[in-house]
């Protein structure tokens, strides 16, 4: 689909690979404009050519590590700056597959850096100029691990639940300011991200490998649909509404003056 109505500007980070890639594919489709965030320049430049070539649309590269400071400064101060951007896809990111003990703890450090303090700063980069303009879409792309972290690496898994958790509490905090806010929990996807984690995809059963361009469309599809979180792969929405509910119910019940009786513990003061 290829329309001319103007959408706005889309920064899309991770966008020289994958899911990112295929994002910027759908979303120039779709009539937006694109900002291109990740390290390969040269992936960056051919994607961005094809991209403006075939659509007719303003494609940029903004070439950048997110876990070099200096860079990752560069791409706030373009969110925060450029009024045209109006939808943000958070979705360079890396995982592991190794077991927590025998992972090496600088590679840990660097993927929480990536996955977490990355995405969390450039969301307030451009969440305050969403609120002031009323409009605005934040898209997380988190993991199925957010809610099954013993698969894969814990940290990895650890740094998925936070993306998940940090989405919902934004989108209550920012819905009725007129910002949307999307989780997005790929299954297996074959990208390179398998390579990258120790594991290649060629490894797992492929019933269980979505292909990124049907993992991107199924996540628009839910973004259109208004859905806060997406499960691309999961067939029954129903068994994420139960589990929300259960979740939401309870958490009614979790703070106390006193701890629960089971413990055996009599009240003080
Ligand atoms: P991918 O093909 O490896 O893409 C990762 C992207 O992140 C690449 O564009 C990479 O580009 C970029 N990136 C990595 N480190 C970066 C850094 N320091 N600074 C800037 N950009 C960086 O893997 P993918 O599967 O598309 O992953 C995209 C997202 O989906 C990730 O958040 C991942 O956790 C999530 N996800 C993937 C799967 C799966 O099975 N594939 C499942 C659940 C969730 P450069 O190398 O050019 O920087």
């Amino acid at each position: 689909m290829t329309t001319n109505d103007p959408k706005g500007t889309a920064l899309i980070t991770g966008a020289s690979s994958g899911i990112g890639a295929v994002y910027a594919d759908r979303l120039a489709k779709r009539g937006y404009d694109l900002i291109l965030v990740a390290r390969n320049r040269d992936r960056l430049t051919a994607l961005a050519r094809r991209l403006a070539a075939e659509t007719g649309r303003s494609v940029k590269t903004l070439p950048a590590d997110l876990n070099d400071k200096a860079d990752l400064a560069r791409i706030e101060a373009t969110l925060k700056t450029d009024g045209a951007i109006t939808l943000l896809v958070n979705n360079a990111g890396v995982g592991g597959a190794g077991p927590l003990l025998g992972s090496d703890i600088d590679k840990m450090d660097d993927m929480i850096q990536l996955n977490v303090r990355a995405l969390t700063r450039l969301t307030y980069a451009v969440a305050p100029g969403f609120v002031a303009r009323g409009a605005g879409t934040i898209v997380n792309i988190a993991s199925i691990v957010a809610i099954s972290p013993e698969t894969l690496n814990g940290v990895y898994g650890g740094s998925k639940a936070f993306v998940l958790a940090f989405s919902q509490s934004l989108q209550h905090e920012l819905a009725d300011k007129g910002v949307r806010v999307q989780a997005v929990l790929p299954g297996a996807t074959a990208t390179e991200f398998w390579d990258i984690a120790g594991l290649p995809v060629h490894n797992l059963p492929q019933s269980i490998v979505m292909t990124a361009e049907d993992l991107v469309d199924a996540a628009l599809a839910g973004l259109d649909q208004g859905e806060v979180v997406t499960i691309p792969a999961l067939p029954d929405k129903a068994e994420w509404d139960a589990y929300e509910a259960a979740r939401r119910a309870m958490s009614g019940r979790l703070s106390n003056a006193t701890p629960a009786a089971r413990y055996g513990i009599a009240p003080s003061a």
